[in-house]
């Protein structure tokens, strides 16, 4: 149960946050923007990783796409197929901060900061107290509305629900 409740927290990131917190609220944060690295293919340092991590103290689980070991420490790459955006999405972020946690809470050491790859630009993202504290702070609220009897929908888009796995049983479904 608890290993399905970190899957569906990881997979949760992703959408439920960047859909909640608008821009200026991400600025007030003071959460990283990113460097933009290089652009290119995947790096031979990378090693495609296949092993979940799971962090018990949180109930978080989750697989990055690849590892890469450096004299700092291992750092988790995402890969995402579309263009990048002119800056990371919050959601892909936050996507990232939950596997620097990971790896820091499996290895005792906190990477300095995870790599976003899009299909064309690879971003730097340092993992700062603040993108930690952020992360910890949605994971909360996942699971405090996880628990609640009614929560509002967070959106406008009748193609998200469309692909919801629950629309059938929602009534606030945009169909
Ligand atoms: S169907 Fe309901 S739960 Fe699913 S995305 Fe739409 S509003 Fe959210």
């Amino acid at each position: 149960m608890a290993f399905l409740f970190g899957i569906a927290v990881i997979l949760l990131l992703l959408g439920w946050f960047a859909l909640r917190r608008a821009a200026a609220t991400r600025q007030e944060t003071g959460l990283p923007e990113g460097r933009l690295v290089y652009i290119d293919k995947h790096s031979r340092d990378w090693q495609p990783n296949d092993k979940p991590f799971f962090a018990p103290a949180y109930q978080l689980v989750g697989k990055p796409d690849y590892l890469v070991e450096t004299a700092a420490g291992i750092i988790p790459v995402e890969v995402k197929s579309g263009s990048a955006p002119d800056v990371p999405y919050l959601g892909h972020l936050l996507q990232l901060a939950a596997y620097c946690l990971l790896v820091e809470e499996t290895t005792g050491q906190p990477p300095p900061h995870g790599l976003l790859k899009y299909a064309d630009a690879l971003y730097e993202v340092d993992y700062t107290p603040e993108l930690r504290t952020e992360l910890l702070d949605t994971l909360a609220a996942i699971r405090r509305d996880r628990e609640a009897d009614d929560v509002p929908r967070s959106h406008d888009q009748p193609g998200k629900c469309h692909g919801c796995g629950v629309n059938y049983a929602c009534d606030e479904a945009l169909l």
